[in-house]
């Protein structure tokens, strides 16, 4: 007996068996490894590519949007200082005309009625003297003609002497938030009389919104000018005119006098893509802003169409990569399942069926050849006189001795059946020893039909035999010895003497060690079998 090591394969297949891993690598065969790296590769690459994609569109996408920000921004800084110069002017040309005759009621009048209703410039338009008094305004308001101004707009217009454009400040009067655009008013001889000065009230509709309120207010894009405190003099939401929002760092950035675009939070936390420019002649900042999210909802169509454009693509690579897959994984999968049944009659017709155009599989149907013909000659030498039992023409010991080392050598599994016949010596003193030997041969013609081709069928010694079944495993044996049984009972006897058959089966696995040691499972469950009253078939226990 042989107290060797078992080869590392085996070790290695027998720790594989006791894995938990094993009905997860089971599942895994080739076609579904190769199936699954290449969707994963398809599928990596496509998302890469998309992702890359997208984050162009994006960049561009803000990239423009800031851009068009940024020239928007400075175009409506133009206009406003074109809008306030175009103010100051019509203010200077009425200066002029009242300071050749400053007291002249009607004309004073005439001017500042013209002034409001030649174009939308101002609101009200007042014409106040050397003493800072109100002498004019329109639309008339005669309670207040005659009054010092006290107001902080109109009280530095007043000191000023000078052409002037206020920061917004709130009427002492009407209590409205105003931004008051002055010109002074000098007589021929250079004496300073007062001033005229219009009124732009903030929150209705003046001359700025006029001039700004061009602007689209498309997907949430909008507008706002800032005075040098950061105090909005102009909004798309008039009611927040008046609101400071220096906090805004595009506010302050416009405010140091800079032209340029951000992708920054406004004051209420909204992520703003936002273009801004300095008007010039006040120092007033003009912003224009667009949410991002809403800018970046622009691509959700361009990103379908794209994904439409590449999905018949992507079906047709999905559906080559299933249609290569199988082709290259299916000879191999054959191979396996016929390396599975070597003990099939016609398994090197099926060898021979199965696709090999690539090299791995040719070698390997070549080996799986070479290896069933190596193991049918060494069994079919076997097959020879010396090793015959001349009773019954069976293999004899020596025979079966040698077929198992020729299975172990081959580490091929299979399956032994070791039967005896029930209470024979009874049959032999009955009957006498001729018939005795007669019912040996009956029992071995029965084994030999009931046989499939590559089982070997062998006599132990006295009225015990044994089957050993290559590539069979037990569950199959039993049938096997099922199928003997039932031709033995068929007959029910041999020229009137009852026979029956007790037999043991065990089997011999790859990860089991010694192959006597299947023969010594399948003696034990024989002794069971005789044991349990006979005429049965028991199968050893595996522990
Ligand atoms: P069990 O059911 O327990 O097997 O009872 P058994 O009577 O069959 O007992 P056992 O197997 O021990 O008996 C075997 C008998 O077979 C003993 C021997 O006389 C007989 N025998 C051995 N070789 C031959 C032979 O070549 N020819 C004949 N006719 N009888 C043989
Ligand atoms: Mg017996």
């Amino acid at each position: 007996m042989s107290t060797q090591r078992p080869p590392r394969s085996v070790r290695l297949l027998s720790r594989l068996r006791s894995s938990r891993l094993l009905p997860l690598l089971l599942r895994v065969d080739l076609r579904r490894l190769i199936l699954g790296m290449s969707l994963l590769a398809v599928l990596v690459t496509f998302l890469n590519t998309f992702h890359a994609g997208y984050s162009q569109q994006r960049e561009l996408l803000i990239r423009n949007t800031l851009d068009a920000n940024q020239a928007y921004a400075s175009k409506m800084a133009e206009l406003t200082d074109v809008f306030l110069q175009q103010a100051l002017s019509q203010l200077s040309f009425s200066a002029h005309v009242l300071g050749s005759n400053f007291d002249d009621v009607s004309l004073q009048t005439a001017e500042t009625r013209r002034l409001v209703h030649q174009n939308k410039t101002f609101n009200s338009v007042l014409i106040v003297n050397a003493d800072g008094k109100i002498v004019n305004i329109t639309p008339p308001l005669t309670e207040v003609l005659g009054l010092q101004i006290s107001s902080a707009g109109m009280l530095s217009a007043y000191q000023a002497r000078e052409p002037r454009v206020s920061e917004p400040f709130v009427t002492s009067g009407t209590a409205r938030l105003v931004i008051f655009i002055s010109y002074p008013v000098y007589s021929q001889r250079g004496d300073f009389l007062g001033f005229i000065g219009g009124t732009v009230y903030l929150h209705e509709d003046n001359g700025l919104h006029s001039v700004l309120g061009r602007h689209h207010y498309q997907n949430g894009s909008y507008l706002f000018v800032v005075d040098r405190q950061g105090n909005l003099v102009f909004h798309a939401n008039q009611q927040r005119v008046g609101e400071n929002v220096m906090r805004n760092p595009v506010v302050q950035a416009v405010r140091r006098g800079e032209t340029g675009s951000a992708q920054s939070e406004n004051t209420r936390g909204t992520a703003m893509l936002s273009g801004y420019a300095p008007v010039s002649s006040t120092g007033w900042g003009v912003v224009v802003q667009r949410p991002t999210d809403l800018t970046l909802e622009l691509l959700t169509q361009p990103v379908m169409d794209m994904l439409l454009k590449v999905a018949p693509l992507l079906m047709l690579t999905l559906l080559a990569i299933w249609f290569l897959t199988r082709l290259i994984a299916n000879p191999l999968h054959d191979l396996a399942m016929i390396a599975s049944r070597l003990d099939d009659a016609d398994t090197e017709r099926k060898i021979g069926k199965v696709p090999s155009w690539y090299y791995e599989v040719i070698k390997l149907k070549h080996a799986i050849l070479a290896g069933l013909s190596l193991v049918q000659r060494k069994i079919s030498r076997l097959n020879h006189e010396n090793v015959t039992d001349p009773l019954t023409g069976l293999l004899n010991r020596r025979g079966m001795d040698d077929t198992l080392r020729a299975l172990d050598e081959a580490r091929l599994p299979f399956s032994v059946v070791v039967l005896d016949i029930d209470r024979f010596k009874s049959i032999n003193d009955t009957h006498g020893h001729d018939v005795g030997d007669a019912v040996l041969r009956f029992l071995a013609e029965r084994m030999r039909r009931t046989a499939r081709s590559g089982d070997v069928l062998c006599r132990n010694g006295g009225d015990e035999f044994t089957m050993l079944l290559p590539g069979t495993p037990s569950n199959e044996a039993v049938h096997a010895c099922e199928r003997l049984a039932q031709a033995l009972a068929i007959e029910e006897a041999y020229e009137g003497v009852p026979i029956s058959l007790s037999m043991g089966v065990a089997d011999f696995r790859l990860e089991d060690r010694h192959v006597e040691d299947a023969l010594k499972a399948a003696d034990v469950a024989l002794y069971r079998a005789k044991q349990g009253g006979r005429n049965q078939i028991a199968v050893a226990e595996r522990t």
